[in-house]
């Protein structure tokens, strides 16, 4: 048997979702003659659920240059949350911006950091960072399968690199450090059987397009000044998310053992009818399929995604975004933890490599300090949400 081609790189990230193209592109940006490969398996733009942004991460996408891009993308604007979350107390609503049409140019091309954020529609949100990357000089390569990594025989615990298949392919890279930001693939977590801790939050979620959909300014604010919706139900809860004028992104947050002897679509249905504000806007509606398939529209499903990674880093590698940890969509915090803990450790792997003074060690375990601190503020959140939603739940 032949060889794999093989190339050496300082960094190799497995990944291009947020948290892979902003590492990636942050550490091009601090070492502009570095090697720096992106291996993505699909063909972008490619579908993912996740689609209401929060202003905490604007400031790293400041950083690496999309917010331009992401304010010309034409997603809606995002300044808020309205909930429902006990049906015996009013609606309220969390606002973060608080500008409105007044002065619109300016809010939509404002100049620096806006305090808004976004609802968007995936495929084309990562999309303007995966083309960010390619523009800051990183080697992006799509439809590359990372199926290993590769170790280092003499320390076990040590990630030297890659191994992938490109175009039938088979290829290794070595590189300094290998950084998985592969999701919910947990890429190397997996291979390296590491242990994760997980938390009794929701543990599926079920979701559905529609087109067509009546634009509740009373609830959801305008094209430019929107809130999302989210609304307590019997199992779980309900988002509403409108990723444009006339599609909206619908979820229901639940758990496995609720859908034990009932397909899922009817689960779907009668919990839509629970949340009559969110019925009403769909009266018009038809379901749609997400826009990279020819597939007829269906109810999406993912599942299991509250969990943490005990260790999120070792000699070499650095894991970033969901495939360190993630909490629950209740918070919209996904991206944000993905762009924010991407810009921790592209500072980690940047001293690892700048400053041998410091101890490999003290940089690995500097961050996971810093990460389990805002993981486990975040958690705290959610759960907060989980115990405050209706009397009427059934027992979580
Ligand atoms: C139901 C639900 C609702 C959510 N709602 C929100 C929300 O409203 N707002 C929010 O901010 N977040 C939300 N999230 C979370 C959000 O989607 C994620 O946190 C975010 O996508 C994490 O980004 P990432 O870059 O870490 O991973 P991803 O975006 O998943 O990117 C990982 C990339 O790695 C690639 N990949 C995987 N395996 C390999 C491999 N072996 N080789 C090469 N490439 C590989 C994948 O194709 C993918 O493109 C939600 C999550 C769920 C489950």
């Amino acid at each position: 048997m032949s060889e794999p081609e093989s190339s050496s790189a300082d960094a190799v990230v497995i990944g291009g979702g947020p948290a892979g193209c902003t590492v990636a592109i942050l550490l091009r940006q601090y070492n502009p003659a570095a090697r720096i490969v992106l291996l993505e398996k699909e063909k972008f733009p490619r579908h993912h659920v996740g689609e209401s942004t929060l202003p905490d991460a604007n400031a790293v996408l400041h950083k690496i240059g999309v917010i331009d891009d992401l304010n010309k993308a034409g997603f809606p604007i995002k300044c808020g949350l309205t909930y429902k979350w006990r049906h015996d107390r009013p609606m309220f609503t969390d606002l973060f911006s608080r500008g409105v049409h007044a002065n619109l140019q300016e809010r939509l091309y404002p100049r620096g950091i806006p305090d808004h954020s976004w609802q968007v529609e995936r495929g084309r949100y990562d999309q303007i960072l995966l083309d960010r990357a390619r523009a800051a000089g990183v080697e992006v390569v799509e439809q590359a399968q990372v199926d290993d990594v590769l170790r280092d025989p003499a320390e076990p615990s040590a990630v030297t690199g890659v191994r992938l298949r490109v175009a039938g392919s088979s290829q290794a890279i070595t590189a300094r450090h290998t950084i998985d930001a592969s999701g919910q693939a947990r890429l190397l977590s997996r291979r390296l059987g590491l242990a994760a801790e997980k938390f009794a939050l929701g543990d599926t979620a079920l979701y559905r397009y529609y087109e067509g959909f009546e634009w509740n300014e009373s609830l959801i604010g305008s094209f430019y000044d929107g809130k999302i919706f989210f609304a307590s139900v019997p199992r779980g809860w309900m988002w509403f998310i409108p990723i444009s004028t006339t599609t909206a992104s619908v979820g229901l947050v639940t758990r496995k053992s609720f859908l034990a002897g009932s397909a899922p679509d009817d689960v779907f249905d009668e919990e839509l009818g629970h949340a009559p504000e969110i019925a009403a806007m769909l009266t018009a509606a038809h379901q749609i399929s997400h826009e990279y398939t020819d597939e007829p529209p269906r109810t999406y499903a993912v599942q299991d995604w509250t969990y943490r990674n005990r260790q999120l880093a070792g000699p070499g590698w650095y894991l970033v975004g969901d495939s360190a940890a993630f909490v629950d969509p209740i918070l919209s915090s996904g991206m944000n933890l993905a762009h924010n803990c991407a810009l921790l450790v592209a500072n980690a792997v940047n001293t690892e490599w700048n400053h041998p003074e410091i101890a490999a060690d003290e940089v690995r375990s500097g961050y996971e300090a810093l990460y389990a601190e805002i993981y486990s503020s975040f958690l705290s959140m959610a759960t907060w949400w989980y115990e405050r939603r209706d009397t009427d739940i059934r027992d979580w």
